[in-house]
C-alpha cells in the first residue's frame, strides 16, 4: 500500500497515467543527496540517479535557492526577448563545452532533433548515420536515430535515409559515410544500449570521416554529460571536437532542461528555422546555472572518475566469482553495467528489497547511475547489495 493521508497515489497513476511506463511497486515522494524516501519512509542508496538527471544530487541547496529566487522574480520569457539568466547561462555553457553557440530547449530528445534538423539545414543533405544499440531519444527524427527495434516498429515508417552501422567498427562507418551524409551520431558510451564504451581509435577515426566527407559530427552527450563519465563531457576522453552536442538531463539538476551545443562547423543558422515556447526560460537557466556552479565547484567530474574506479576494482572479479550469472562489468567513470546471463529485472527487484535502486539497460544490463556526490561508503554497500543478491539468487537457480 502507498497511501499517506488516506491517498493510494499507486490505484491514482494506474488508473490515469498514459500507460506507457512499466513502473516498480514504489511512490516515491523525497530525495536528497544519494537518497530517495518512499511514501512509507523506507531510505533508498539511489543508483537511479533520476534515469542521469540527478548528477549533483536530489535537492542540492545551491539547485533549490537558485529555483526558489528565480521563481519569485520571472518564469516566462521566450527567445524573442533577451533575458539575463539565458545570457548568463549561454555564456558559462559554451564556456564549458569550448563550443561556440547553444540552441535551448527541454529535454534529450528535444536537443537531438535540433541537432539532426541544424545538420540537415548546415549541409544540404539528408542522409544521416547512427549506430547499432544507439539511443537518442523517442520523437520521430531522434527515433529514426535510435536502434532499439521495440521502439521502432510500432512507428514505421519513420524518417527516411538513416543507416545503422555496428558500433566501435571503423569500416562500416567507412562505408556508410558519404557525399549525402547529413550527419553521423553517436554516443561516447551507449547507455540505454547496454553501457558499451566506444573506442577512441573509432570515434577520432568517424571524426576524420566526417571531416573528409562533409558531414557533420553529432556527440550524442544526453546521458553521458555534466561529470558521469568522470569528465565535464565524455568525448574529452579522447580528444573529440563535436559539430553538434545535444545534452539535457542533469544540465540543469534536475528540472526539465535541454541544449544543443553547435560548433563552427555548421555554420549560420537563421531565424525561424527551429524553436521551442519553453526554449531558455528562465527557471531553467537559473538552475543551469547553479548546477554547472556546483558540478565546477565540488569537482563532481574528477569525483565519477575516482568513485567509477573504486567500484570497478571493487566489483572486477564479479565474472570469475559468480560465472555462470556475470558476462562482465564495464563503463566509464559512474555509468557502470554489469552484463548478466539472465534477465536483470529479479536482480533490480532483489536490490530494492536490499534498499538499492538500480536500472537495466535492455534485458540483461544492470546499469548504475548514482548521483555523483554518493559516498564511497554507500558504493560499497551496493557492492556489497550486489554481491549478497547474486549469492541469493544464484543459490535458488541451482536448488
Ligand atoms: N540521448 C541519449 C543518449 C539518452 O540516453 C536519452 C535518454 N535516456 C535521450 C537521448 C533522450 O532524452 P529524453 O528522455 O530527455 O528525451
Amino acid at each position: 500500500m502507498t497511501e499517506a493521508l488516506g491517498i493510494d497515489y499507486m490505484a491514482l497513476e494506474e488508473a490515469h497515467s498514459s500507460g506507457v511506463y512499466a513502473k516498480r511497486a514504489l511512490t516515491i515522494v523525497r530525495g536528497a543527496g544519494a537518497y530517495l524516501w518512499d511514501s512509507e519512509g523506507r531510505r533508498y542508496i539511489d543508483c537511479v540517479g533520476g534515469q542521469g538527471a540527478a548528477n549533483v544530487g536530489h535537492a542540492h541547496p545551491k539547485v533549490v535557492a537558485a529555483i526558489q529566487a528565480q521563481a519569485a522574480i520571472l518564469l516566462s520569457c521566450p527567445e524573442i526577448f533577451y533575458n539575463d539568466q539565458r545570457a548568463l547561462l549561454l555564456q558559462k555553457l559554451t564556456q564549458v563545452a569550448g563550443m561556440q553557440r547553444a540552441f535551448l530547449c527541454n529535454s534529450g530528445a528535444e536537443a537531438v532533433e535540433a541537432a539532426l534538423k541544424f545538420a540537415r539545414f548546415a549541409t544540404g543533405r539528408t542522409h544521416i548515420v547512427a549506430a547499432v544499440r544507439g539511443f537518442h531519444g523517442r520523437t520521430m527524427g531522434a527515433l529514426s536515430a535510435t536502434w532499439e527495434p521495440k521502439y521502432r516498429e510500432p512507428f514505421a515508417p519513420l524518417v527516411p535515409n538513416y543507416t545503422h552501422v555496428p558500433y566501435n567498427d571503423l569500416a562500416a562507418a567507412e562505408a556508410a559515410i558519404t557525399e549525402q551524409t547529413a550527419a553521423v551520431i553517436l554516443e561516447v558510451v551507449q547507455g540505454e544500449g547496454g553501457v558499451r564504451p566506444a573506442d577512441g581509435d573509432y570515434l577520432r577515426g568517424v571524426q576524420a570521416l566526417c571531416h573528409e566527407r562533409g558531414a557533420l559530427f553529432i556527440v550524442d552527450e544526453v546521458q553521458t554529460g555534466f561529470g558521469r563519465t568522470g569528465r565535464m563531457f565524455a568525448h574529452q576522453h579522447y580528444g573529440l571536437t563535436p559539430d553538434l552536442m545535444p545534452v539535457a538531463k542533469s544540465i540543469a539538476g534536475g528540472i526539465p532542461f535541454g541544449a544543443c551545443l553547435i560548433g563552427e562547423r555548421v555554420g549560420k543558422l537563421q531565424p525561424a528555422i527551429h524553436g521551442t515556447t519553453f526554449g531558455g526560460n528562465p527557471l531553467g537557466c537559473a538552475a543551469a546555472l547553479a548546477a554547472l556552479d556546483v558540478l565546477i565547484e565540488e569537482n563532481l567530474a574528477e569525483r565519477a572518475a575516482v568513485l567509477g574506479d573504486f567500484l570497478r576494482e571493487r566489483l572486477s572479479d564479479l565474472p570469475k566469482r559468480f560465472r555462470a550469472q556475470v558476462r562482465e562489468v564495464r563503463g566509464l567513470g559512474l555509468l557502470f553495467g554489469i552484463e548478466l546471463r539472465s534477465k536483470v529485472a529479479p536482480v533490480i527487484k532483489a536490490l530494492q528489497n536490499k534498499g538499492v535502486l538500480a536500472l537495466s539497460a535492455g534485458l540483461n544490463v544492470l546499469r548504475l547511475l548514482p548521483p555523483l556526490v554518493i559516498s564511497q561508503a554507500d558504493l560499497e554497500q551496493v557492492a556489497e547489495a550486489i554481491e549478497a543478491v547474486l549469492t541469493e539468487l544464484g543459490a535458488s537457480e541451482l536448488a
